[in-house]
């Protein structure tokens, strides 16, 4: 998606992403994790596949079933963690949605979060 509108393959189970609000590459890129130059490097993967991510979204339209062992589950985390992770994760996971709608007016460089710090 970096280059032309075609998706990449899912690693997880290797159907398209077709949509960036469905990006785990687009996610960690949007939240500062990794540069632009890695998200053609790095494997891509549903952000439904990947619910060690995936469950720290709380959106209505995200919907994803949670399936995980007790040590990578959330519920087993830190209250305080759990929440700064929910809101920071879900803030990526939004921003997401405003790019698959706005992202044609902007440059690549502008899709990250701006962050206060
Ligand atoms: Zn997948």
């Amino acid at each position: 998606m970096a280059h032309c509108d075609e998706g990449y393959l899912c690693q997880v189970c290797g159907e398209e992403v077709k949509r960036i609000d469905q990006s785990l590459l687009y996610l960690r890129y949007v939240l500062g994790w990794i540069s632009v130059e890695q998200l053609t490097k790095q494997p891509e993967a549903h952000l439904q596949c990947s619910p060690a991510i995936a469950q720290f979204i709380v959106d209505p339209e995200f919907k994803c079933p949670i399936d995980l062992e007790s040590s990578l589950n959330k519920h087993e985390l830190d209250a305080g963690f759990r929440t700064e992770r929910e809101n920071l994760i879900t803030a990526g996971y939004q921003r997401l949605k405003y790019l698959q709608k706005h992202r044609r007016s902007l440059t690549i460089t502008q899709y990250p979060i701006e962050r206060n710090q």
